[in-house]
């Protein structure tokens, strides 16, 4: 039987690309070998990043002038790669909402003069802060949020408006909701929450931001050579940039993305209204700021969270221990996540709470 996983990341993937994917496994696209095998210069190949491509800009709706790039080394890497490619006068701000927001500050300020501008460590990350009160600096060369919040389970509702441009990790929530790209200067997100298997991740860049990079970027981080190479400067990582392109065929075959968020809305419905209505189970974020990604509770206490982990892995609901800052339980219920699994989640939840109130 095949599980319902709650992993953060790397997480679910809908089956039937799963699927797909096995099926043509040992001979891709009539080449007679494997995806993992043929040259990432294969006409073939050449085919699946153009389309991942195109299929990206047009969920998206990314204006032509933004560069949509597939690259190594996770989010995490381009928190280094924010500041290389952008950092010109040595200035920037960070919105330090989560434990990943608050690591890209780290990074941004081993390039410069990176300030935390607000932060919502006061209440461990429960709440974005208000944006009408975030005093950005003069002259900054960019603001840096992070969108949704995989490990506290919050989202932005709405996005700061800044003169500098806004550069976001949407690593846990792209493709998710509907955003409108031109407001922002740079997007990325590493692919294995809700995209793809580890190892690609997505850079969505204005080109006019990105054409000097500073004079110590490394080439492999510099966005403007990974554009003008069409993602293949050098060997990409081919696997998940294929498996991603399943992904968005797939995604948009369901009606693209204003459809797939209102499943995502009705999935995270049903779970935080039951949540609401339980008196054994709590969700601490601010109601206005949840993500409909990643839903944390807890029960009423730490022994509990315990058994509700196991006892829930062995009705195949697996993954659903919370992050280690956190403790307790986090489902995480990205586009893959079928809404019969978060109603197996629901009916367990239920279960559970009878035979331990
Ligand atoms: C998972 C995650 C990261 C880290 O991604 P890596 O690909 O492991 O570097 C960064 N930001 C957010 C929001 C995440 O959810």
């Amino acid at each position: 039987m095949r599980a319902y996983n709650f992993s953060a990341g790397p997480s679910t993937l809908p089956f039937d690309v799963l699927e797909e994917a096995q099926r043509e496994f040992l001979d891709f696209s009539g080449t007679g070998m494997s995806v993992t095998e043929i040259s990432h210069r294969n006409k073939a190949f050449e085919a699946v990043v153009n389309e991942s491509e195109s299929l990206l800009r047009e969920l998206m709706n990314i204006p032509e002038d933004y560069a949509v790039i597939f690259v190594q080394g996770g989010a995490s890497t381009q928190f280094a790669a924010v500041p290389l490619n952008l950092m010109h006068r040595g200035k920037a701000d960070y919105l330090v909402t989560g434990n990943f927001a608050k690591k890209a500050f780290q990074e941004g300020k081993i390039y410069g003069d990176a300030a935390c501008v607000a932060s919502s460590e006061d209440k461990t990350y429960t709440y974005i802060p208000d944006l009408a009160n975030v005093a950005f600096r003069k002259d900054t060369d960019y603001v840096h949020i992070c969108s949704n919040n995989t490990i506290f389970g919050t989202r932005y509702i709405e996005f700061p408006q800044t003169e500098a441009p806004l550069v976001a990790d949407m690593s846990s929530e792209i493709l998710s909701r509907e955003i409108d790209v031109s407001k922002f200067g740079v997007i990325y997100a590493g692919a294995q929450k809700n995209l793809a298997p580890a190892g690609v991740t997505i850079v969505i860049a204005k080109r006019s931001l990105i054409q000097e990079p500073l004079a110590v970027c490394p080439t492999m981080l510099k966005w403007k050579v990974q554009d003008e190479n069409k993602s293949l400067y050098n060997t990409p990582p081919c696997f998940s940039i294929y498996l991603a392109n399943l992904v968005l065929r797939k995604l948009k075959g369901m009606g693209g993305i204003q459809a797939i968020n209102e499943i995502n809305e009705y999935k995270a419905g049903l779970l935080y209204d039951f949540i609401d209505n339980s008196p054994f189970y709590t969700n601490k974020v601010e109601k206005k700021y949840r993500s409909i990604m990643n839903v944390p509770f807890v029960t009423p206490s730490a022994e509990l969270d315990d058994a509700f982990v196991k006892s829930a892995a062995k009705e195949g609901l697996v993954s659903l221990k919370g992050h280690r800052l956190v403790g307790g339980m986090r489902a995480s219920i990205y586009n893959a996540m079928p809404v019969e699994g978060v109603k197996a989640l629901i009916a367990f939840m239920k279960k559970f709470e009878t035979e331990n109130k």
